[in-house]
C-alpha cells in the first residue's frame, strides 16, 4: 500500500493549529494534516478565558495584538463563521506606584508602535465599568479596541474553517515522532511523520 503523503503535517487542533493550518491551506499548500490525540479544542483553547489584547509588553506582542483584532474583525467577511469577538475595550488595573510608572511606561512604548493606549484615572474607569469599587487602584491603561473572543465559539470556527479549506483533521491520533535524514548544509530533512495510526 502507498505510504500517506502530506505537505504539512500539524500536530495539536487548538486555536494555534487550527487556524494555522486554515492559513496553510490559503497560503497555497496542498494537503494538510492535522493530528489531535483528543478532540478538536480538547486542550487550553477550549478552556480558556478568551482576553484578546493589542495591550502586550513589547513591540512585537502589540502587533501581533494588533493583528489579532483585525483578524477577528475580519472572519465574518472571510470565513462566513466568527469567534465571538466583542470589542469593548480592556483596562490592566495599577495598584501600586510602581505598578503606575509601569502602566505609564507600557503606554509610551504602545502609543509609540502606534496602539490607542491611554492612562485612564478611578473615575473614568469606573463610567467604563460601572461595577467597579472606587478604592484599591489608583487607575490602569486603557485600550478601548482590546476585547475577547467565546473559546469555545471559536473552536466551532476554527474547525468550519478547516473543514471549508479541506484540511485533513484526524481526531483520536497521536504523534508519535518524526524520522529525518541528513539534508542541506548540514541540516536534517523530515522524511515521515509516527503517529499512532501508521505513517505520513
Ligand atoms: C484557564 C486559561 C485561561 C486562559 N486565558 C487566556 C486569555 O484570556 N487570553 C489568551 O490569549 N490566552 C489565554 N489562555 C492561553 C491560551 O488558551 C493558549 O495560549 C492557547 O489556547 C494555546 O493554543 P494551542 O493551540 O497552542 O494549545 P492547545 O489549545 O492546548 O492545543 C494543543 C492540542 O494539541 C493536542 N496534542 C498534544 N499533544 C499531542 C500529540 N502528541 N499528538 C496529537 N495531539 C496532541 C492536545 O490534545 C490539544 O488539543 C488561557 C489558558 C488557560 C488554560
Amino acid at each position: 500500500m502507498a505510504r500517506e503523503r502530506a505537505d504539512l503535517v500539524v500536530v495539536g487542533a487548538g486555536t494555534i493549529g487550527g487556524w494555522a493550518s486554515v492559513f496553510a491551506r490559503e497560503a497555497g499548500l496542498r494537503d494538510v494534516v492535522v493530528l489531535e490525540r483528543e478532540q478538536a479544542g480538547s486542550g487550553a483553547s477550549g478552556r480558556a478565558a478568551g482576553m484578546v489584547r493589542a495591550q502586550g509588553g513589547m513591540p512585537d506582542t502589540v502587533r501581533l495584538g494588533s493583528w489579532s483584532i483585525g483578524f477577528y474583525r475580519g472572519q465574518r467577511d472571510r470565513y462566513d463563521t466568527d469567534s465571538g469577538f466583542m470589542q469593548r475595550g480592556y483596562v490592566i488595573l495599577a495598584t501600586t506606584a510602581r505598578g503606575e510608572r509601569a502602566a505609564r511606561d507600557r503606554i509610551a512604548m504602545q502609543r509609540a508602535v502606534g496602539l490607542d493606549a491611554r492612562w485612564v484615572d478611578v473615575d473614568e474607569i469606573r463610567r467604563l465599568i460601572p461595577a467597579m469599587a472606587a478604592d484599591g487602584y489608583r487607575g490602569g491603561s486603557y485600550v478601548a479596541t482590546d476585547g475577547w473572543v467565546d473559546p469555545p465559539r471559536n473552536v466551532r470556527a476554527y474547525s468550519l474553517a478547516m473543514q471549508r479549506a479541506g484540511v485533513s483533521l484526524r481526531e483520536g491520533v497521536g504523534f508519535v515522532g518524526i524520522r529525518t535524514r541528513a539534508g542541506l548544509r548540514g541540516h536534517r530533512e523530515v522524511t515521515a511523520v509516527e503517529t499512532t495510526a501508521g505513517t505520513i
